[in-house]
């Protein structure tokens, strides 16, 4: 695919990282593999804008892969930070912040009783996924097709998000011995999981799901199918995960947990509450969670958990999210959704816009979407077209056919108002793409 426009200081910089760093990037994704083209380095972002190294402006809506819910430089996220960090970055002990971070998780998400701080989502599960074999005395875990949890090992198999995008099927570097523990089924299936119970009695320590997943696109849970979940490993002696990691924050209040109040043992969460700075956790069942050392014997440590600067940061934010914001962002979201749908329509391109709160994406195809199987099955050439014919215009979209697309307060009329104005030549070239 031929582009017309062109991105020459970011080409430059790209050039440079991919000296210096495989693939030129820190995330796979960040890539532009699965779109092609220069990916865009940015030097700013200010509400529902980012701006790159060439100067070029866009709507945001990738929002940092979630966790710019309030927009960029947030006024009072900045001045917590910049009061946090004036007092020293790391100490290496607790401090205050820390405790009032894990106060405001444990108040508003019931289950939570107790709540450990790490740096990265994909610590958070990690984690869990340890403790929840620590606790039960268990090797297997089970996984769905399309969910992805982080790069854990063990969590790598038909993991959505970057391995979907590419592709793979597993990573190279995963041992047979580390993923032999895994059992990774079909997504929204619960004679499955049923079945997996059966084949592995007293030997599955956890299941671990997205609360409602965005790595393979937007896939919502089937009526019933977490609390199915939730029956099951309670009948089998087994410890159930909600990743939260996504939803965590932003799908409301209290996250997806908030939505269908099913009530899992554990729960991981990170983007949304660290502000935009390295901050996650997992937490969950008080009972659980004594496991955890120097509580109990369950290793889990980390030189910057709890860092107070991010502390701050996820503090600020998450204060700042109150029923008025919420109802700010599933108000925007649903117009995009419309938006979205009727450029589409015009067209006449097969799709679907699949949402789950305020969490959606668009499979270019017009059959339903359950599983990865499904996902799969989009005409991705017309997602690459159309995500082309965005950046072009201004509206920095996920590189990738199968991510979520994520929106904030910052995103006003303004805001919505260009992205409309972008989306009719997008619906066309979508609609004109070939494969
Ligand atoms: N879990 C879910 C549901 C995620 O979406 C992600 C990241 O996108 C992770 C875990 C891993 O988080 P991190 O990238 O912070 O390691």
């Amino acid at each position: 695919m031929a582009y017309s426009y062109e991105a020459p200081v970011s080409q430059s910089l790209f050039d440079r990282a991919s000296v210096v760093t495989p693939g030129g990037v820190n995330s796979p994704v960040r890539a532009f593999r699965a779109v092609g083209g220069t990916p865009r380095f940015m030097v700013s972002g200010t509400g529902p804008y980012l701006t790159d190294a060439d100067g070029r402006e866009y709507v945001d809506l990738v929002c940092s892969w979630g966790p710019m819910i309030l927009g960029h430089s947030h006024p009072e996220v900045i001045a917590a930070v910049q009061e946090a960090v004036s007092r020293g970055t790391s100490f290496g002990t607790p401090g205050e912040g820390e405790v009032a971070l894990a106060e405001e998780i444990v108040a508003r998400i019931e289950p939570v009783e107790q709540v450990r701080l790490v740096s990265s989502g994909t610590e958070a599960t990690m984690s869990a996924i340890r403790l929840a074999r620590g606790f039960t005395g268990r090797a297997k875990v089970v996984k769905f097709a399309g969910c992805y949890h982080g790069h854990v090992d063990a969590l790598l198999a038909a993991a959505g998000s970057g391995v979907a995008t590419f592709g793979l099927p597993d990573t190279p570097g995963v041992t047979g011995a580390t993923a032999g523990d895994t059992v990774v089924l079909p997504y929204n299936d619960l004679d499955a999981v049923r079945a997996a119970f059966a084949a592995h009695p007293g030997e599955i320590a956890c299941v671990i799901t997205e609360a409602s997943p965005g790595n393979m696109g937007v896939v919502p849970p089937a009526d019933g199918f977490n609390a199915g979940l939730k029956e099951l490993c309670a009948a089998n002696g087994a410890l159930y995960i909600s990743d939260e990691v996504m939803t965590g924050f932003r799908t409301s209040k209290a996250g997806w947990y908030g939505v269908d109040g099913v009530r899992p043992d554990l729960m991981t969460f990170g983007k949304v509450m660290g502000g935009g700075f390295p901050a996650a956790a997992f937490g969950g069942r008080g009972d659980v969670m004594a496991h955890l050392a120097p509580a109990g014997p369950v290793y889990q440590a980390g030189t910057l958990s709890g860092n107070p600067v991010a502390t701050a940061a996820g503090l600020a934010q998450l204060r700042l999210l109150d029923g008025a914001a919420y109802a700010k962002i599933d108000a925007v979201s649903a117009e995009l959704r419309s938006l979205v749908g009727d450029a589409l329509g015009k067209e006449g391109v097969a799709h679907t816009v699949s949402a789950a709160s305020n969490m959606f994406s668009v499979f270019f195809t017009d059959q339903p979407v359950r599983d990865y199987e499904d996902a799969k099955k989009q005409d991705v050439f017309r997602f690459t077209a159309f995500f082309h014919s965005m950046l072009e215009q201004g509206v920095y979209l996920p590189p990738s056919a199968f991510e979520s697309w994520f929106v904030s307060t910052a995103h006003d009329e303004r805001a919505v108002e260009r992205i409309a104005a972008a989306l009719p030549a997008a619906a066309r070239a979508a609609s004109e793409a070939t494969a």
